[in-house]
């Protein structure tokens, strides 16, 4: 099902297009839409307005499982895998179909927010920076929406300086796995999401970022929604972890520091 945009459009870099002159050509607009973008935005709209909306009271509420309930339909319609490669169960769509999934399912901030931080922060790190045995043992649940992701970056002392971070990764005594020693806050559905992306500095040092599943010995959600706490040594970590520490590569540390973290934002 992967796409191309209707009409190729030369790149233009930056914001700067609001300085230098831009024919009208040369500027994407609704009417340079494919037909498969306009079905894909239909059905958007159509799950935003008859799904989405009549349940806003309920999410309002913190009624989880209606949250999960709609990321799990958005996942079967094809609404939260525009991004993920048709390998690993993907529609591998276009920009362009992301935005305007986006654009439809903003009717209300709240799920908005919470499918954004899925199909974007919570699942692009894996998709762009994971190994091969990662991405097959959890893409292809996130884009059927079986499970949920999140992005873990944030702590109380770091947010915008997030290399200041202070959570520590550390090689277990046997070389198998990572200990994870940390807080971390503001993690958006980090009230109900299976597949953390954590950052974290190995040795204190080398930034980087581990995948974490939410039953994981040792990991703990805090009181509040978005704040979860972890003290991490689990065997099941391994099973992550493993695969990295033979191929010598974290997501992430191969590729340097930030670019993880930031890039996906
Ligand atoms: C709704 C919401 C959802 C979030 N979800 C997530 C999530 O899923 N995962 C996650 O990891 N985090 C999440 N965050 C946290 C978010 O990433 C941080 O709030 C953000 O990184 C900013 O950090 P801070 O709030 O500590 O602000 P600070 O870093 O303290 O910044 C405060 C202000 O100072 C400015 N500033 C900072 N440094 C400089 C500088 N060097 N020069 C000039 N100006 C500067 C900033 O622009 C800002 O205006 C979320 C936050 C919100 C509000």
């Amino acid at each position: 099902m992967a796409t191309t945009i209707a009409v190729p459009k030369s790149m233009i870099p930056g914001g700067s297009f609001l300085l230098d002159e831009r024919r009208p050509d040369e500027v994407f607009t609704p009417e340079d839409f494919t037909e498969q973008h306009q079905l894909i935005g239909q059905t958007a709209e159509e799950f935003a307005v008859n799904e989405i909306v009549p349940n806003i009271e309920k999410m309002e509420h913190k009624d989880f499982s209606v949250t999960r309930d709609l990321l799990k339909k958005a996942g079967e319609l094809g609404l939260s895998s525009a991004e993920i490669p048709e390998a690993y169960g993907g529609l591998e769509m276009d920009k362009v179909t992301s935005c305007l999934i986006a654009d439809r399912i903003a009717k209300y901030a709240g799920f908005a927010t919470t499918w954004g931080a899925h199909t974007g922060i919570g699942t692009l790190p894996l998709v762009f920076f994971g190994n091969e045995q990662q991405k097959q043992k959890y893409l292809p649940k996130i884009a059927a929406g079986e499970i949920v992701g999140a992005y873990a970056l944030s702590e109380a002392t770091s947010g915008s300086d997030a290399l200041n971070c202070r959570a520590r990764a550390q090689l277990s005594a046997d070389g198998k796995h990572y200990l994870l020693n940390g807080e971390k806050m503001w993690i958006t559905n980090a009230a109900f999401a299976d597949l953390f992306t954590v950052f974290a500095k190995i040795d204190g040092e080398k930034f980087s970022a581990f995948l974490v599943e939410r039953n994981f010995p040792g990991f703990s959600i805090g009181a509040e929604n978005q704040e979860w706490s972890s003290e991490h040594n689990a065997e099941d970590h391994l099973h992550s972890l493993m695969a990295d520490l033979v191929n010598n590569r974290p997501l992430g540390v191969a590729i340097g520091s930030l670019r993880l973290a930031l890039g996906i934002q």
